[in-house]
């Protein structure tokens, strides 16, 4: 359906919303899901699919990030951390621990030093679900195996890795259960005040179709297009007080599982920098990631040579077997939108986000600059806070407390929930069972219900995916094509066949 059919089928009064976001990555869902829980009317355009840009390019980390404490960064470790513990309990389907080894190297940071770090890395979040760092020998510990020889011992420390697109859709599901409406392949082309309402024009990038709506007030969460999108609409024009993005690429590698074991490393690199090797989607290993300043096309962003010649080296600089280029399975990459804080190095640059409101408009209007996947739950509740300062409005943060859509198992926790399903679903075969209890949570139950067999799941397009999921993602997860299923609503695109693929193709070509 287009968007003119979209907004006006739905309900005509719907055309004018207190809130409009304009971004569908991680910081734009954030706010449409708190935004909408705080009792605003929200609408969401996004230009591309939900996640379709930085928000699916991360290292896949909830982390409090131990590596900006060697740059002062104590606030952002600190909140990062916190969050880190609400997102663990908040979405523990889509969040789980990671324990990480650190070798230790006699030409890197010296063991006090490590020692130091990880001790405030083990307090500055408070309270706490995952255990403390500690120093491990490897000849002890099965962990220190695959590395080179020249590691005797490291520190053991936990962080979470996630599944950073399921974040988001479920992000977006959770909005719109609220009441938000989502629009996916929307692109805002235009923003006018207007009776002192911001006049909002919406072009559907599939069909050309365009449409306006209004909205009391606007918030820009565009990531890496922060500044083009302002520049291209003449906002901030002689606006001394406007921040800068700092554009700062990353990359990864995708190798087949190269280790035993759901544990990462964390190898530190002649440079200072660390490169992190983790366990990835059951069968793979992912390793990441590169840091350099980007002045192109945010769309059209891609691994270069050196970045995965970088990657390699910095691999066999820590593993016994080494690798070589054509090892490489599969690359990412994506690009951050960091607040230009005017740093040199571009891995120095800090990862704090700022909200820029621009005042001089009757209506509001927020930017929001950098920021992490960690900390997209208390920046949303940041930027709702500030909107609802702003407009007088009255409401307070509520996120940090609620379960997630889909993840909301109670005291039994996702083990537990799982388990239980297990059993009720017995007849799935376990890989499946995992796949759908980690990506949908309680929401498997939405497609499952009163399915006894495998074929009770409809038609099987091939690789275990069937009818029924499909069918779900169609109807609540705004999928409109075969890549929207196999990158962002999942990462089957790394193991399915040609014939698979084709035949999801197949269901949208119709
Ligand atoms: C390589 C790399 C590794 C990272 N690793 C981690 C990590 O491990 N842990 C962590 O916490 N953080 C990590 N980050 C940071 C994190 O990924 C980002 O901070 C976060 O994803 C940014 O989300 P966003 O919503 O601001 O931007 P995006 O996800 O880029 O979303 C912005 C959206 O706006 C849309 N848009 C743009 N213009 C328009 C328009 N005119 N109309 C409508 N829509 C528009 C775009 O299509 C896009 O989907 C990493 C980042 C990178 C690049």
């Amino acid at each position: 359906m287009c968007i003119t059919c979209c907004i006006l089928v739905d309900k005509m009064s719907d055309i004018h919303y207190d809130l409009c976001i304009i971004g569908g990555g991680i910081n734009g869902v954030g706010i449409a899901r708190d935004a909408a829980g705080r009792g605003l009317s929200v609408i969401l355009v996004e230009a591309h699919d939900l996640a379709g840009a930085t928000s699916s390019a991360s290292s896949k980390l909830i982390h409090g990030g131990l590596r900006y404490l060697e740059n002062y960064d104590f606030t952002l470790v600190h909140k990062a951390l916190k969050e880190r513990e609400i997102l663990y309990k908040n979405a523990s389907n889509l969040v789980w621990p990671v324990e990480c080894i650190l070798p230790m190297d006699n030409k890197q940071r010296p063991e006090w030093f490590l020692r130091l770090g990880l001790w405030f890395y083990d307090r500055l979040g408070g309270k706490k679900s995952l255990p403390d760092s500690r120093l491990i020998k490897f000849w002890e510990d099965g962990v220190g195996k695959p590395l080179k020889k020249k590691y005797k011992s490291g520190f053991r420390y936990f962080d979470c890795q996630v599944d950073d697109t399921r974040l988001v859709i479920m992000n977006a599901v959770d909005a719109a259960s609220r009441g938000a409406k989502i629009l996916t392949h929307t692109m805002c082309k235009n923003l006018k005040i207007h009776d002192g309402k911001w006049r909002v024009s919406l072009k559907d990038t599939r069909s050309d179709d365009s449409i306006d709506i209004s909205a009391s007030m606007v918030v820009n969460a565009t990531g890496p297009w922060v500044e083009g999108f302002l520049d291209s609409l003449g906002i901030g024009v002689n606006d001394n007080d406007l921040p800068s993005v700092r554009l700062v690429k990353g990359s990864h590698i995708i190798l087949p599982r190269m280790y035993e074991g759901n544990h990462a490393y964390v190898l530190q690199q002649e440079d200072g920098r660390i490169v992190f090797v983790a366990p990835y989607e059951g069968g793979y290993t992912l390793v990441g990631t590169t840091e350099e300043d980007f002045n192109g096309d945010p769309r059209d962003v891609h691994i270069s040579d050196q970045e995965i010649s970088y990657l390699c080296n910095a691999y066999n600089s820590g593993f016994e077997k080494g690798i070589s280029k054509s090892d490489v399975i599969f690359t990412f990459s994506g690009v951050r939108p960091l607040l230009d804080d005017g740093k040199d190095n571009a891995s120095k640059v800090t990862r704090e986000h700022f909200i820029y409101h621009h005042g001089r408009y009757e209506a509001p209007l927020l930017s929001l600059y950098g920021g992490k996947l960690t900390t997209y739950r208390a920046v949303s509740q940041d930027v709702v806070d500030k909107l609802m300062q702003i407009s007088g409005r009255v409401g307070v943060g509520w996120s940090a407390n609620i379960a997630l859509a889909g993840s909301n198992f109670g005291d039994q926790g996702f083990n537990e929930y799982c388990l239980k399903q297990k059993s009720k679903y017995n007849w799935l075969p376990d890989d499946l069972f995992m796949r759908y209890a980690s990506s949908y949570g309680t929401y498997m139950d939405c497609f499952l219900r009163g399915a006894t067999s495998l074929d009770d799941l409809g038609k099987h397009y091939g690789d275990s995916i069937y009818e029924a999921e499909i069918e779900y993602l169609k109807k609540y997860e705004w999928v409109s094509c075969a890549e929207d299923i196999i990158w962002r609503r999942s990462k089957l695109g790394l193991y399915i066949s040609d014939q698979t693929l084709a035949n999801i193709e197949g269901i949208f070509s119709n």
